[in-house]
């Protein structure tokens, strides 16, 4: 783990729960987050990973349980007073706007995020930098690759000045160059002083990238270690990564 690893939690998640109509996607999960890591989440389809995002955002409110970032409970703020407090989300599907250019683009993310004075223009060309997407500012959103998307999305999100980044499946899709240059960005981002927390499926670069890993199963979280540990455990190869010989 980093330098900056010790001291209290940027996260912590008590005790959370959400239900939705009796099924309990997120049961009792609790963790807390070291500042200056990668966490990644894994667990098969359904077993709460977007849910746990929706929770920490505020996108969702739990059925039980608390959120705190910082020392600070962030359980039932909304959406965008928590963007202002410094946690930002990569999704998935992007939705820039696609007749602005790249950097117009992560410049709105610069506008918007978390509180406090920003030098928008340096913000901006921060971000795209971090990202690996400088080369690509003056081209408009639209005639982007997949790929190139992705770290739009990031490089918007880190544009926030988000202390805390949660990024849900960056490389779903990508190929395996895209992969890595995804993974280069996310080291790229916590060495830039951002903590990383992942939701992500593909296992070499989760192994890779991870400090630890923390692993979900139908709602519960059924491991917490490095990612050496997290793979020897019977219970994530029983729920998860398959018999060792699969
Ligand atoms: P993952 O991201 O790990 O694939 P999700 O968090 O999306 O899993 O979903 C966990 C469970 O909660 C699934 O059974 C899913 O169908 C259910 N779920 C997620 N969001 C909602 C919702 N808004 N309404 C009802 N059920 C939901
Ligand atoms: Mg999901």
């Amino acid at each position: 783990m980093s330098a900056q690893s010790g001291g209290p939690p940027i996260l912590a998640v008590e005790h959370l729960s959400k239900s939705f109509r009796g099924l309990a996607a997120i049961a009792d999960v609790s963790f807390a987050i070291v500042p200056g890591s990668i966490t990644s989440i894994i667990g098969p389809n359904g077993a709460g990973k977007s849910t746990l995002f929706n929770l920490v955002t505020g996108y969702l409110v739990p059925t039980a349980g608390a959120v705190t970032f910082r020392g600070r409970t962030i359980t039932r703020l909304a959406t965008n007073r928590i963007a202002e407090l410094g946690i930002a989300r990569a999704f998935q599907i992007a939705r820039p706007f696609r007749e602005l250019t790249v950097s117009e683009n992560v410049r709105i993310g610069a506008l918007f995020g978390k509180a406090g004075p920003r030098d928008v223009a340096a913000t901006t060309a921060r971000a795209m930098t971090l990202a690996s997407i400088a080369h690509l500012a003056e081209q408009p959103a639209n005639s982007l690759t997949v790929g190139q998307l992705r770290h739009l999305e990031i490089a918007r999100a880190i544009a926030t000045r988000a202390d805390l980044l949660l990024a849900d499946e960056p490389c779903a899709g990508l190929n395996p160059t895209e992969t890595a240059a995804m993974i280069d960005v996310l080291r790229q981002v916590r060495s830039s002083g951002v903590t990383v927390v992942l939701v992500e499926h593909d296992m070499p670069s989760v192994m890779e990238v991870s400090d630890r890993i923390l692993v979900l199963d139908a709602g519960r979280l059924i491991a917490d270690g490095t990612p050496q540990a997290v793979s020897q455990d019977p219970k994530v190869v029983a729920a998860y990564l398959g018999t060792p010989d699969a």
